[in-house]
């Protein structure tokens, strides 16, 4: 990720405004529980001389009064929690929308470098941990302040000579406090990189189980998996022993203040500067005075940690982002579904091709298979056609224009994919071809019908509203290959791209995938990364790719007396394929 950009929880202010009423509100009930603080300090001043003079009516009356100021104070406490959570939470979900939709916009080069876990981590801990700390921040730290600062007033009044003397402990407690904050947030950055990376070995491991079974490579996933969590537990142990050195630290401090206090106060009504009345409130408000500080000191080390939550998340905002559509962007219009390549040439790394001066015009309702090694471009070509990423020289042209000065909803609604692996969304079936699309079952039937699943479908007990797991582990390879034509052809594109399955699938559910694609094709011009020799031959064209360059290409009856590499790949058996003819 790029380097840690400064971040504020200022710029998270803005997002406050719509809630300014209840913010209102809620800072009401706040200030009349603050200042509810002082009156129990001054009954406190009235209450303990009279309990030692032994003046029993005067001590009811103060009880009374004192129980009716208590009472006030917590249904103000009781409303300023209420109304200010609420924007609080709304602030942490309106944050963590704004995230997700960003993310649905990142580049797709910025996409494939990013882990999962790592980004399901910011997304969900590290946008919880803002949150927490905005909301305590607004409910919790701002009334402790508050409290902070009102009780203190109320001692400056009854004896300031005395709340100097108190003051000048403050000045070491706030270094300590910033010194250990600091601290605490390198820290807890680091613990938080720490759990990222756990998160991204999880992801990749959770996927990758089967696989690590059948390689009896469970050991070394283990090993690999108590490492990560062995450096986890150090740097959480890191933050953890600075917070246990900072809270007896500064315990101690306050502890000393008040003793302090008490002594000078003594001086103070030997010298007779206050009475005993004025003494008792005072200790009292200074007795006030130490819960808020422990809630500042810890929430501003729960805020260190939020700050670096914070720029994690920040950093995701950052990142590149889709380029957004020409202003003069032209409408796509009805699409006959040709597609050219003009000379292009396009590298993930500039300087580095991955496709070389590409020529090619596929005529609409044409059928072009693309064959070649693995790692020749083909997918690379596809992500062009989708505009995921966009030629350096040379152009994309859809009926005749440049990809680039078209509309990405647009041309993506025109040009469908059918992805190799089973990427159908959970949820019901029809959910999962409607893709989010407005679409009347009658379309989705129609869809499915189109991809030979309907049949199949329809056999289910629950049809159209059965439910897919998660990675579609309850429909078979098959299945989910003609879920996934479904929802391609849904929107009737003109251009459907097709990356064929390499992994074989038994004959008949290879037919019945056959079946669907033969009905799906038809009528639409198609691009098809092809592994199956079926495929290949019933393709009106052939192109050979071979490190990022179109080496041959005409008809599989052609290509095959040409005897160059086509029919090399066929012999060896490169395209998966039967017996060549
Ligand atoms: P094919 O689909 O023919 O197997 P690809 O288009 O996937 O080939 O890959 C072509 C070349 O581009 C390969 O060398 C591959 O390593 C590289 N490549 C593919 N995707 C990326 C990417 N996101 N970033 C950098 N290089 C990539």
């Amino acid at each position: 990720m790029v380097a840690p950009p400064s971040a504020g929880f200022r710029r998270l202010l803005p997002l406050l405004l719509p809630y300014r009423r209840p913010l209102a509100a809620g800072g009401v009930c706040m200030l009349v529980f603050v200042l509810c603080w002082p009156v129990l300090a001054w009954l406190a001043g009235q209450l303990i001389p009279a309990i030692g003079a032994g003046d029993f009516a005067k001590v009811l009356r103060v009880i009374g009064l004192a129980l009716a100021v208590f009472m006030l104070q917590k249904l103000a406490q009781f409303g300023q929690d209420t109304l200010l959570a609420a924007p609080a939470l709304q602030v942490s979900q309106e944050l963590r929308r704004g995230l997700f939709a960003r993310l649905q916009r990142l580049d797709f080069a910025v996409l494939e470098k990013l882990s999962a876990g790592d980004l399901t981590y910011r997304l969900t801990e590290d946008a919880d941990r803002v949150g927490e700390v905005l909301y305590k921040t607004i409910q919790d730290t701002t009334p402790s302040a508050l409290q902070l600062v009102v009780v203190f007033g109320y001692m400056v009044w009854l004896d300031w000579r005395l709340s100097l003397a108190t003051l000048l402990l403050a000045p070491v407690v706030a270094v300590l406090v910033s010194v250990f904050g600091a601290r605490v947030m390198g820290a807890a950055e680091r613990s938080q990189k720490q759990v990222s990376e756990l998160a991204g070995l999880l992801g990749e491991a959770i996927g990758g189980l089967p696989l690590v079974r059948a390689f009896a490579a469970e050991p070394w996933l283990q090993q690999r998996f108590e490492q990560e969590i062995d450096l986890h537990r150090r740097a959480r142990y890191r933050t953890q022993r600075l917070l246990a050195l900072q809270y007896p630290v500064v315990g101690f401090l306050e502890a000393a203040g008040i003793l302090a206090v008490l002594l000078i106060g003594a001086a103070r009504i030997q010298a007779g500067g206050l009475d005993a009345q004025g003494f008792s409130s005072y200790v009292t408000a200074l007795l006030m005075l130490i819960d808020p500080i422990s809630h500042l000191t810890t929430n501003f080390n729960e805020f260190q940690q939020g700050q670096a939550s914070l720029r994690r998340l920040r950093e995701i905002e950052l990142e590149a982002v889709e380029a957004p559509d020409r202003a003069d962007a032209r409408p796509l219009g009805t699409v006959q579904g040709e597609l050219a390549l003009r000379n292009v040439s396009f590298g993930y790394d500039p300087g580095q091709a991955v496709l070389r001066e590409l020529n090619l015009t596929v005529r609409p309702g044409q059928v072009v298979a693309l064959v070649g090694p693995s790692g020749a471009g083909k997918s690379t070509l596809f992500s062009l056609l989708l505009r995921f990423n966009t030629a350096q020289q040379g152009q994309v042209l859809l009926d005749g224009h440049d990809l680039a000065n078209l509309r990405a909803r647009e041309l993506r609604q025109a040009v469908a994919l059918v992805p190799q692996q089973s990427s159908v969304f959970s949820g019901t079936v029809a959910e999962a071809i409607a893709f989010g699309r407005p679409a009347t079952s009658e379309q989705i039937h129609r869809a499915a019908e189109l991809a030979n699943a309907a049949g199949f479908i329809e056999a289910l007990p629950l049809g159209y509203n059965s439910r897919i797991e998660e990675r579609g582990t309850n429909f078979s390879g098959g299945q989910l290959q003609r879920l996934a034509i479904a929802r391609a052809v849904l929107g009737n594109p003109a251009v459907l791209l097709l990356d064929e399955a390499t992994s074989a699938l038994d004959a008949e559910a290879e037919q019945a995938v056959q079946r669907g694609l033969d009905r799906a094709m038809a009528g639409r011009t198609v691009l098809v990364i092809a592994h199956r020799l079926s495929t290949v031959q019933s393709a009106d064209h052939i192109v050979v790719l071979e490190a990022g360059r179109i080496v041959e290409q005409g008809s599989h009856a052609q290509l095959m007396v040409q005897g160059g590499r086509y029919r090399e790949l066929c012999e060896r058996q490169l395209i998966h394929l039967g017996p060549c003819g």
